[in-house]
């Protein structure tokens, strides 16, 4: 059976979900998402969601504070909680990184975002537990947070669903053709025929997109998250820290039950294997390496035997930022993907200003930067902190 829509976006993570309920808010009809598992089952379940505004990459600043904006009214526009907490996020730096990091405060400032630089003594009274003594430099922003990813992908789709949006989950898209300037999306049980699509599948795209001839230049790899336990209270209004200094970029943030989730910033493990990546089997000596940071940098906390983990996957470009837009010579098609572990923080503003592009409506914010042309054009995006999610 061949049905027809105006718009199919192909995968429901927060990217996609976002994506369908701003389409229909700014007019479109007979738009249809398929998502082959469950809503926010891919990359966007194993997320730490953590939204912070220090990029060094103005663009990224920009989504990124307006997407935490919509996150702090979630409930009030969407009319679902997605479980926000705003914490605030203090981020600790090397001497080389103090006049970069400075001048993202500056500009964190410049866009309404309540930042500062600390002593050790004040960054203490709002973290009393870390050992601040060899930290060349300390920032701190009172608004940063995190939601609960499920809570929010799911508020999305729901909204979506409610502004006419066909939701379809456990529906797979097996290929997509072109004939003409028409796309056919065929999954498991019909076939849907549209001029616009959105492949927005996370690490997937490229199995999607080599249908058509494409492939987008991203990497895929394994990253490992703890959720731990101490002996004593990890105080759930402590702030979401950031460890520059560390190699591998580490951050932790509490959570509602007075536990600490906690990962790196760094390349991850490479894998040719998409399935692997939701294995969730993290190695001790990766364990053993946070509790010795942890050690170092709050010595007066006791870590219980108590650990959780769980890992997923970063999709990596080269410049470890988006390629969001039409995929150039390919009329109607659109994509949203190498988020490289940052995607979840930038949904709310990627997903409203795509929607106004694929309208022919006028973005908010640019989202020409993104464009996946760029790798071909050489205007990459260069972090100030050189590659890494916190570019
Ligand atoms: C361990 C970890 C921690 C992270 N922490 C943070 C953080 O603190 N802050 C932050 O901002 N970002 C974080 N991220 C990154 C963020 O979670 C992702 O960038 C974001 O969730 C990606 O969402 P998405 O919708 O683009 O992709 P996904 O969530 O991967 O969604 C793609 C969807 O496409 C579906 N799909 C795939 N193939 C098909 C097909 N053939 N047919 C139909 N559907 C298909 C999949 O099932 C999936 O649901 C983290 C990521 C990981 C792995």
């Amino acid at each position: 059976m061949t049905k027809t829509a105006d718009i199919v976006i192909i995968g429901g993570g927060i990217t996609g979900c976002s994506l369908a309920y701003n389409l229909a808010l700014h007019g479109a009809t007979n738009v249809t998402l398929l998502e082959k598992s469950g809503i926010g089952s891919g990359g966007t379940s194993r997320s730490c969601a953590i939204l912070r505004t220090h990029y060094s990459i103005e663009y990224n600043l920009l989504h990124a504070a307006a997407s935490l904006n919509f996150f702090k009214n979630f409930e009030e526009i969407l009319g679902v909680d997605a479980g926000f907490h705003q914490t605030g996020y203090l981020i600790l730096g090397p001497e080389q990184h103090k006049e970069q990091m400075e001048t993202v405060f500056s500009l964190q400032q410049a866009n309404g975002i309540d930042t500062s630089t600390l002593t050790p003594e004040e960054a203490l009274s709002i973290h009393p537990m870390l050992n601040l003594s060899d930290i060349p430099v300390i920032g701190y922003d009172s608004m940063s947070g995190y939601c609960d990813p499920m809570l929010a992908t799911n508020g999305y789709a729901k909204r979506a669903s409610e502004l006419g949006v066909t939701i379809s989950s456990e529906t797979e898209v097996a290929t997509i053709t072109n004939n003409n300037g028409l796309y056919t999306i065929h999954t498991n049980n019909e076939s849907i025929e549209t001029p616009s699509v959105a492949v927005i599948a996370g690490p997937w795209s490229n199995l999607l997109l080599r249908d058509l001839g494409i492939e987008l230049p991203y990497v895929v790899t394994k990253h490992k998250v703890l959720n731990i336990d101490f002996h004593q209270q990890y105080d759930p209004s402590w702030p979401i820290v950031k460890d520059l200094t560390t190699p591998t970029k580490l951050y932790f943030r509490p959570t509602p039950e007075s536990q600490m989730i906690i990962g790196t910033g760094d390349h991850g493990e490479d894998t040719n294997n998409l399935d692997n990546t939701f294995k969730d089997n993290v190695d001790e000596n990766h364990i053993d390496n946070i509790k010795s940071h942890l050690g170092r940098l709050m010595p007066k906390l006791s870590i219980s035997d108590n650990i959780r983990s769980w890992t997923g996957p970063y999709d990596i470009p080269p410049d470890w930022n988006p390629m969001v837009g039409n995929v150039e010579g390919h009329e109607g098609l659109y994509v949203a993907v190498g988020f490289s572990g940052h995607g979840f923080k930038l949904a709310p503003s990627i997903g409203e200003n795509l929607a106004l592009t694929m309208l022919d409506q006028t973005p908010s914010l640019t989202i020409q930067p993104y464009s996946p042309q760029r790798f071909t054009t050489n205007e990459l995006l260069a972090g100030a902190y050189g590659i890494g999610s916190i570019s």
